[in-house]
């Protein structure tokens, strides 16, 4: 049986280590026979990824540098790609940041910059990557990115990237409009807390874990792995008639008030 993803192209941004969601759906997709082109940022990540790679036995078709912060940096990266790769099928945003005196206390407090630049690099980044990556889906494509209940709900702490969520969601359906006659959906999976690098740097972390475990319908929390295969999901052709959508991978969390 051919794999759901066999021969397509697909670039993942933001694997910074082993408990990135990202490094969740690159052992998804890679199972399913993807070829995977990745792009970071920090040298750190670079390095982590490679030797992951290595010791997982995936062979990138490339790993190019890209901090979604700078225009330059964006186009020379889709150029690289265009370059080395040709037409892509596929693309997971997988990419935030905010201050960490913005991710607790009271949102009121937040600072003009720190607002800019959360909106700047966990929202606008997918605006300007789809962009980039519509050029070369030339035989249509799927873009994934990653949100959080937070944008639904004010949960506590998360405030500025709550507010940053809420853009990227609104921003994936205006993009779904956008590229959709051009045959690219565009959808985001909505996780549940998972201990990561970025997950470090939100107020309560644990705490909001518990609450899952306690409440979620299935009593417990998910992994990188289920978020992983609910983005390879939507990545295949199982999900040609989905596009602008918010799926819930939270064992049922958000259903419960
Ligand atoms: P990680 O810290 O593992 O990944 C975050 C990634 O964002 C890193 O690879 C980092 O790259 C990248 N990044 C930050 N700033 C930039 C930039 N300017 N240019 C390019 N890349 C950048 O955390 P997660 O895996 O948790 O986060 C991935 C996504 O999942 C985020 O959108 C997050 O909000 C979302 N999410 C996380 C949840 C959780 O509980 N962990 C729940 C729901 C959604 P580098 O390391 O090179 O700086």
């Amino acid at each position: 049986m051919t794999k759901l993803l066999e021969g397509k192209n697909i670039v993942v941004m933001g694997v910074a280590n082993e408990r990135s969601i990202a490094w969740g759906i690159t052992k998804s997709l890679h199972n399913a026979g993807a070829n995977l082109i990745f792009t970071n940022r920090q040298e750190r990540s670079y390095k982590k990824l490679v030797k992951l790679l290595e010791k997982h036995e995936i062979e990138p078709k490339a790993i190019i540098s890209c901090d979604v912060e700078s225009d330059e940096s964006i186009q020379g990266a889709f150029h690289e790609i265009k370059e080395k790769i040709g037409v892509i099928h596929g693309l997971v945003h997988s990419v935030a940041f905010a201050k960490r005196e913005d991710l607790q206390g009271e949102f009121v407090t937040t600072s003009r910059d720190g607002f800019l630049l959360a909106q700047e690099i966990s929202a606008y980044s997918l605006v300007t990557i789809t962009n980039a990556a519509k050029e070369l889906m030339t035989e249509g494509g799927s873009i994934v990115t990653q949100t959080y209940i937070g944008a639904e709900q004010v949960v506590p702490g998360y405030n500025v990237m709550g507010v940053a969520k809420a853009s990227l969601e609104a921003s994936v359906r205006y993009l779904a409009e956008d590229v959709g006659k051009d045959g690219i959906r565009v959808n985001a999976v909505s996780a549940g807390p998972i201990r990561t690098l970025s997950a470090k740097g939100v107020a309560n972390f644990n705490e909001k874990s518990q609450v899952v475990e306690e409440k979620a319908p299935l009593r417990r929390n998910i992994d990188q792995d289920e978020v992983g295969d609910a983005t390879l999901f939507l990545l295949s052709e199982l999900a040609r008639g989905i596009t602008g959508e918010v799926l819930h991978v939270d064992a049922g969390f958000n259903i419960i008030g």
